[in-house]
């Protein structure tokens, strides 16, 4: 029996880990959960459930809950202090980072430092801190699993997991992208783009921004930066593969003309399970695949100049250090400043490429550097959106 933490237990990959948990109750407990400020869902969550401890983002969150839950034997929590608490808890054997955006780093960095399986979904956290992360991970002999469905697919496609002495043999890796809603409109049927419409992924079901990401390929831009931080290489090693089917999840491409491919439906239960049992497998409900029926699988390269998100992460990883965390940190203000109107769905990547390019980047020497930088990178796009000051 696997004691599970699952942070971010009302989202999106929140719901599909509960999936995977309610069809396996011998295998798998839910002993600790979070969620920032979704009290009814939680609620629900806490009766199916009924993990030990769950943590919320304030305490009229966890007050409000606590109010709708009175005869559960849960102990109600909240705020940062209690959610790196519950990523450590001696009951939690693994520990799905499920949180959005950079919140989720401080929480995950805790489940590693206490020796507990890591299932990655929340991919900001490496793209943020990637070096610093990644020598945690290896300070403390953690196994780091990828749940992001292209890594998790690369991972599958890799003879050796994670280590290293595939390398030799590895050509490229090909990181597959659907493209998103806007993959075959024009930059001005994009310029007057809704939030409404940048959510509608042709293929997945997602949280609300990493929908807006995928559809302004930031998505696979930050996807690009996490793959070099898992798999060791640079971005000249990863081709982005625009695959409009969402059918093949990955590839790697290997020195002597093969290529070796992870496929299935679109669903992320599937890459859960696979994180969840390593190196085992187990049934997730998700239909089998019908290649007959779905007929024809297509390729075409990403369009830079449509998607420029793409290239500035791989800019952000060549300039290194605090870059990522600042690139990072733009998108998300900009990403939020987008759903709520302020600014067109063109200015995302105008406004991300205006912070890199302001703010210097620095060595990471410590995890103060990447919150300070993180700090100011909200600061100066704030700015930026509040001043109109990126035309
Ligand atoms: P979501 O918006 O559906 O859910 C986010 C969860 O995080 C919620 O439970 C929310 O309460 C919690 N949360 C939000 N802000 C928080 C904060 N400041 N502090 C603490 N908790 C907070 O998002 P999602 O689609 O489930 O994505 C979660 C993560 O997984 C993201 O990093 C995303 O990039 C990654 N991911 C998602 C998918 C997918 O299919 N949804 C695929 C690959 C990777
Ligand atoms: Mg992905």
């Amino acid at each position: 029996m696997q004691g599970i933490c699952l942070l971010g237990a009302t989202g999106s990959i929140g719901q599909s880990t509960l999936d995977i948990i309610e069809q396996h109750p011998e295998k798998f407990k839910l002993v600790c959960a979070s969620a920032h400020s979704s009290v009814a869902k939680m609620a629900d969550i806490c009766r199916r459930f009924q993990p030990s401890r769950v943590v919320m983002g304030s305490l009229s969150a966890r007050d409000e809950l606590a109010a709708l839950c009175p005869d559960l034997p849960i102990s109600f929590e909240w705020g940062d202090e209690a959610l790196e608490d519950i990523a450590a808890d001696a009951q939690v054997d693994q520990v799905m980072a499920a949180i959005m955006g950079f919140a989720g780093l401080k929480p995950t960095l805790s489940g590693i430092r206490a020796k507990k399986r890591i299932l990655l979904a929340n991919k900001e956290s490496l793209v943020t801190a990637g070096q610093l992360f990644m020598d945690e991970v290896a300070r403390h002999d953690v196994l780091l699993l990828p749940i992001d469905s292209e890594h998790n697919a690369i991972f599958q496609s890799l003879p050796q997991h994670a280590q290293g002495a595939h390398k030799k043999h590895v050509s490229k890796l090909l990181l597959t992208a659907s493209g998103g809603p806007f993959r075959s409109w024009s930059l001005d049927e994009m310029r007057k783009a809704t939030p409404e419409q940048a959510c509608k992924h042709p293929n997945w079901s997602m949280g609300q921004k990493i929908s807006i990401d995928s559809a302004s390929l930031m998505n696979k831009g930050l996807e690009l930066i996490e793959a070099c931080w898992l798999f060791g290489v640079t971005p000249a090693d990863v081709d982005v593969v625009v695959h409009p089917e969402s059918i093949i999840h990955s590839m790697v491409s290997y020195l002597d003309g093969s290529v070796i491919a992870q496929m299935g439906n679109p669903d992320m239960k599937i890459p859960i399970a696979y994180g969840m049992t390593w190196p085992n497998r187990i049934e997730t409900s998700v239909p089998p695949l019908d290649l007959v029926s779905i007929a024809s699988l297509n390729f075409e390269a990403p369009d830079l100049a449509r998607f420029p998100n793409l290239k500035l992460a791989a800019d952000a990883w060549y300039a290194g250090g605090t870059a990522m965390a600042t690139l990072n940190a733009a998108n998300e203000v900009a990403v939020a400043a987008f759903l709520e109107r302020k600014i067109g769905f063109l200015d995302i990547a105008t406004i991300n490429g205006a912070v890199l390019n302001q703010l210097e980047s620095c060595p990471v020497t410590s995890l103060d550097v990447v919150f300070e930088a993180d700090r100011m990178a909200r600061q100066v796009t704030t700015n930026i959106i509040d001043k109109k000051d990126w035309v």
